[in-house]
């Protein structure tokens, strides 16, 4: 009986109508496919983009060169030197990331006291090698010129840090 059923629903394409009432369903439902770059889906303040280096209002860059977010760091993506200033305030000489390494965890950004490293939401910067992914101090600090904004209000949306 069971192989009598099976060859008649062969004989019928029974597959295909089932494939094809489904296509027909979803034909005339709201598309939800979204047109990148376009279009674009909202990001969780939360996104663990880009890292970014970033400065108090005065200028005065924030990292203290504490070298907790290097010890922190999994992935060993992270590499600082520093030395003292003449006012006696410590600042790092090098503060090196390496993305090719850095898995984004976020633990340095958790581990900053003074929120200096901070992952933003950029997303969009692919490179065609992997030297151009190897981020230095000034490169961190470029974009978190360009993105303070974008960080300040995220850090502000985001209840760990109210
Ligand atoms: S996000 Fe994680 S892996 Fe990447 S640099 Fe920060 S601590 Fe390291
Ligand atoms: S970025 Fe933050 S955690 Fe890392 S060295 Fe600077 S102050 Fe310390």
């Amino acid at each position: 009986m069971q192989m009598i059923k099976r060859a008649f629903k062969t004989w019928l394409l029974w597959e295909l109508v089932i494939g094809l009432s489904l296509t027909g369903r979803y034909m005339f439902r709201k598309k939800i496919t979204v047109e990148y770059p376009e279009q674009r889906t909202p990001l969780s303040p939360r996104f663990r983009g880009l890292h970014a280096l970033r400065r108090y209002d005065s200028g005065e860059e924030r990292c203290i060169a504490c070298k907790l977010c290097e010890v922190v760091c999994p992935a060993l993506a992270i590499v600082i030197e520093s030395k003292e200033r003449q006012d006696g305030s410590r600042r790092t000489t090098r503060y090196d990331i390496d993305l090719t390494k850095c898995i984004y965890c976020g633990l340095c950004q958790e581990a900053c006291p003074v929120d200096a490293i901070v992952e933003t939401q950029e997303f969009e910067y692919a490179t065609e090698t992997r030297d151009a992914l190897y981020y230095t101090k000034e490169m961190l600090l470029d974009v978190g010129d360009r993105l303070e904004a974008q960080i300040t209000a995220n850090l502000k949306a985001d209840e760990r840090y109210r």
